[in-house]
């Protein structure tokens, strides 16, 4: 069983939206995974081979203890039959605690599908007689994190310590942010902006409870807690 299981729907998601929560919870002993929906095969530089060796560094460097990919289509990311039944039996096959998956309203189509598609493949995987393989299963958390768009978290996660490690994971996958623009196309993420604008809205998370860095969550599902005190430690 695993503790942690984040979706994104590109090789770059999870670190710019949960990266520092991922590199904690690493840190604290938790038993953390990822999973690329995709392979990111149509994005505007890098190639799947690329993405998929930067990918593994920057898993290395939050401490994940695997990093696989989904296979399902870049740009055609659709809660359809085979994408559910592709999800459910990861999901049964890690049987994680939590499901950290991004907010389903984004600037990216992918990024909103894939919101949607691991929220019902949660829920579907605890299913007897759904037709995929695997242990029924259902994930007790499931939260969203934010890529292009925000709301007002519910929950900040405090990684002021832990930071330096999500831009170092951010920095692995230089084909998408880091190549020389004489052999890259410009795109909005390798803007030398973008990285100051996952600073500054981690940044405004902290500044909500109070500290230097922060990444909020939202969760549709409602939190269950028996000691009031274990919040907020
Ligand atoms: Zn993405």
């Amino acid at each position: 069983m695993l503790d942690i299981l984040a979706f994104g729907a590109h090789p770059d998601d999870v670190e710019i939206g949960i990266g520092g929560t991922l590199a904690y919870h690493g840190d604290k002993g938790y038993r953390c995974g990822i999973v690329d929906l995709t392979g990111g095969e149509r994005a505007t530089n890098g190639t799947p081979h690329i993405r998929a060796q930067e990918g593994k560094e920057a898993a290395e460097v939050l401490g994940a203890k695997f990093r696989e990919c989904a296979g399902l289509p870049d740009a055609f990311l659709r809660s359809d039959r085979e994408a559910l039944e592709t999800v459910v039996e990861i999901i049964r096959k890690y049987a994680p605690q939590a499901v950290l998956c991004p907010y389903p309203e984004d600037r990216h189509p992918d990024h909103e599908h894939a919101g949607r598609l691991v929220r019902e493949a949660c829920h579907l995987s605890g299913l007897k007689k759904f037709p995929a393989g695997g242990t029924p299963y259902r994930p007790t958390q499931i939260y969203y994190y934010f890529l292009s768009k925000m709301e007002k978290p519910q929950l900040v996660v405090d990684i002021s310590d832990y930071a330096s490690q999500k831009w170092r994971a951010i920095a692995c996958h230089q084909s998408q942010f880091q190549l020389p623009r004489e052999v890259s196309m410009e795109t909005m993420v390798n803007s030398p902006l973008f990285i100051r604008f996952i600073c500054g809205r981690d940044q405004y998370f902290g500044s909500l409870v109070g500290v230097q860095y922060g990444e909020g969550l939202i969760s549709q599902e409602m939190i269950k807690v028996k000691d009031l005190l274990k919040l907020g430690g």
